[in-house]
């Protein structure tokens, strides 16, 4: 570089700063992990799936103590929307997660644990879901700017809805791509978007995790071992440290 082209360098090097400074804080979903809500599917009366042994419901709360603490062991601080079995609805799954607060600088994500059930034995594998791509998020501006909703405040609701889908794709992508590498011998069914409560109303970046079939007899025969939730869990908090890198 020449001595005259130094300043000019210099100049641009700030700008390029202050850009990336700028957009950096204007993403309330970009940032390192701070906290994760973890939601056990199901719960009390409902059972979810039930099959060759299996309610879902348990192995979903399993598997979510697990991650609890795979989570806590890497400094991760979570909520669990359940730690026992019992009952509770979507909405009350989603205000646990739009009422949690967490420190400016840092970033919260939702994960949502189910096990798949389908009407022949055949089905098998392991999915990761999302929203639809292009899902208004109403609850991003409904926040009251005291809570989270200041997070959201320099951004039009469709850009924070936009912004929040990017990232739980690439939280999707990640996840399914650590579980794939725990279990080999499980077929990807890869990441799919659905119309599903949990992943449209809540504030932060959210999947919905499928850890098998309890409906197919091989799958069901190993997620009935401890194994298979201590393997599964840090599985998945793998997927979700490094979607955070
Ligand atoms: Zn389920």
């Amino acid at each position: 570089m020449s001595p005259k082209a130094a300043p000019a360098a210099i100049l641009i090097l700030i700008f390029s700063l202050f850009g990336l400074c700028a957009s950096g804080s204007s993403n309330p979903f970009e940032g390192p992990l701070g906290l994760v809500v973890i939601d056990p599917g199901h719960g009390g009366s409902d059972p979810g799936a039930v099959a060759n042994g299996i309610e879902e419901k348990s192995l979903n709360l399993q598997i979510a103590l697990a991650l609890r603490d795979e989570l806590s062991k890497a400094g991760i601080n979570t909520i669990l929307t359940r730690d026992d079995d019992f009952y509770l609805g979507l909405q009350d799954r989603c205000d646990i997660a739009n009422s949690a607060d967490w420190p400016l600088g840092v970033t919260a994500v939702f994960v949502s644990i189910h096990a798949n059930s389908y009407a022949t034995s055949e089905a098998s594998g392991l999915e990761v879901y999302t929203c639809h791509e292009d899902r208004f998020v109403p609850v991003l501006t409904s926040l009251s700017p005291s809570a989270q909703g200041f997070r959201f405040a320099a951004l039009s609701p469709q850009e924070a809805s936009n912004l929040r889908w990017d990232a739980s794709a690439s939280l999707a992508g990640s996840v399914l791509e650590a579980m794939q590498r725990a279990f080999p011998s499980m077929k990807s069914r890869g990441v799919k978007q659905d119309n599903l409560y949990v992943l449209n109303c809540t504030s932060m970046p959210s999947i919905l995790v499928e850890v098998g079939f309890v409906s197919n007899p091989e799958e069901a025969q190993s997620m009935k071992k401890a194994s298979f939730v201590s393997s599964m869990a840090k599985a998945i908090c793998a997927g979700i440290l490094s979607a955070a890198d």
